[in-house]
């Protein structure tokens, strides 16, 4: 046998790239740049909260070839990047239900980036396994779930919710559905309200039910889910030959906040076998609040929860909790094996069996990092304070003769719309009108809120998640809307 040839050492380009030099230097630049930024937003300066380039201005700007030898620095992307960012720690910002992080996750985002322990199993998460399973005990806990729960963390609500169904099915379809496929029984379905997230239709079609997998239950005029709605549903269900197996309620709706009526849900349940799943990706925080946590009384009863850190826990995005009742659950949504991985008998330090992903991120440490150090305390006073500017805002509305409000807020999101006197009345118009506004402060980049459907009409839509605005803001925003109404509409009047 000849003797294996020499093997050369990196070239010269791996090794410095892989330079701790070279990284302390580039971290250095991009903390002060982020803490520039942080300043910079938090200061409520002149500063646009959005820096709106119409799309093929925007996505034109950037360079896409690449090319053999480096074109720019690390730090030449992160300061185009800054300053072409909406930027969520604006108290201006009152847009989509993403926080802004609290800046000490970011750091420790960087920190679950650089090792990497992709945690399907234990020897690849040493602390990033204990740290996703004291989140979800404390997580449990919180919801006041018995000590038999347990779960996983996932790569966001959608995936959650689908995770959920799949333990679901597997607990309720009658027969061994990963074994036999969907093909071996009655179709199922689950009774849900219209109000859900999308992603509860979408897993429903993804297991295979088709349209007829989500039977609609009918809401209430504050949107929230009729209870008294379900047996009729249930009824529907058999006739069109389905195995209803479960209930979902949200547990508050993305549109408006609704807190599905989770008590009167779970008696229903109960006394017809179904699981009940609380899609609480939005709103599950409000238990973290002595004030709030009425709002999800009953939680506690359901199979299965869905609770979003990267949103009203103020997280970087992604890291959902999906808690069950009973953590065997957490093992039938995935009930294969794979044998590489997880040898023959069940290992519950081994996440990676209760997880649609196989490699994961250090999500949990991420969570476990900011209770540790900003204590309870601070996610308490997040959750209220969201909330209370939520109330703030609707409080203006009604006061103001010229803006309407669709609902009175539960949670932190607010809908309501401009409808000044002598302008028009409800109808497309009207609807246009906000649309319109809408446009024009996003465009202007002074505030960043959006607009919805709901229940036929179009409104504004904010989620207050923000916790440093401010009323000052809030009174900006209405200032905001007549001014663009009167850009965009010259005869509207505009006196409130
Ligand atoms: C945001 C949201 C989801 C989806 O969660 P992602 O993390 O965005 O995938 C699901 N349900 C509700 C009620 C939500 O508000």
């Amino acid at each position: 046998m000849s003797a294996a040839p020499p093997l050369p050492p990196p070239s010269p380009r791996l090794t410095a790239a892989y330079d701790a030099a070279r990284f302390r230097a580039d971290g250095h630049h991009l903390i002060d740049r982020l803490a520039d930024h942080l300043a910079a937003a938090t200061a409520s300066d002149d500063a646009r909260v959005l820096p709106w380039l119409p799309p093929a201005e925007g996505i034109g700007a950037w360079p896409t070839d690449f090319p053999d030898e480096p074109a720019d620095d690390l730090r030449t992307t992160v300061d185009r990047t800054l300053a072409t960012s909406i930027r969520l720690h604006h108290p201006r910002y009152l847009g989509h239900q993403v926080p802004p992080p609290v800046p000490g996750a970011a750091l420790i985002d960087a920190l679950a980036a650089l090792l990497n322990n992709g945690m399907a199993v234990y020897e690849m998460g040493g602390a990033a396994t204990p740290h996703e399973l004291a989140v979800i005990g404390w997580m449990a806990k919180t919801l006041g779930l018995p000590a038999t729960a347990g779960g996983l963390l996932t790569s966001g609500g959608s995936l959650g919710n689908l995770t959920a169904l799949l333990a679901a099915r597997q607990a309720r379809a009658g027969h061994d559905v990963w074994t036999d496929g969907s093909a071996a029984a009655p179709p199922l379905a689950v009774l849900v309200a219209a109000t859900a997230h999308y992603s509860i239709d979408r897993a429903v079609r993804m297991l295979g039910w088709g349209a007829g997998g989500a039977i609609a239950v009918a809401v209430d005029e504050q949107h929230r889910l009729r209870p008294d709605d379900l047996g009729r549903a249930l009824a529907q269900a058999r006739v069109i030959g389905r195995r209803p197996i479960a209930v979902v309620a949200s547990a508050g709706s993305t549109a408006t906040g609704a807190y599905d009526p989770l008590p009167a849900i779970a008696d229903f349940c109960e006394a017809h076998g179904l699981w009940l799943h609380v899609d609480g990706a939005h709103g599950a925080a409000a238990a973290l609040s002595p004030r709030h946590a009425h709002l999800v009384a009953g939680i506690a009863r359901a199979d299965s929860v869905v609770w979003d850190a990267h949103k009203l826990m103020a997280m970087p995005a992604l890291c959902t909790a999906v808690i069950y009742k009973d953590e065997e659950h957490a093992y039938g949504a995935f009930a294969q094996e794979a044998s590489y991985l997880f040898a023959r008998e069940r290992q519950w330090w081994n996440l990676g069996l209760r997880t649609l992903e196989c490699t994961k991120r250090m999500m949990g440490t991420i969570v476990y990092a900011s209770l540790r150090a900003y204590g309870v305390g601070f996610f308490r006073d997040y959750v209220e304070r969201v909330f209370a500017l939520a109330q703030a805002l609707a409080a203006r509305v009604d006061a103001s003769a010229d803006f309407e409000l669709a609902l009175a807020p539960a949670a932190n999101i607010v809908c309501f719309r401009y409808r000044p006197a002598g302008g028009p009345p409800p109808g497309p118009a009207l609807d246009a009108l906000q649309a319109a506004v809408r446009t024009r402060c996003r465009d202007a980049g002074t505030y960043y809120f959006l607009d919805t459907q709901l229940a036929g009409a179009r409104w504004l839509r904010t989620a207050l998640m923000n916790p440093l605005t401010t009323g000052a803001e809030l009174d900006g925003a209405l200032a905001a809307i007549r001014a663009a109404a009167v850009d965009v509409a010259p005869s509207f009047p505009t006196a409130g």
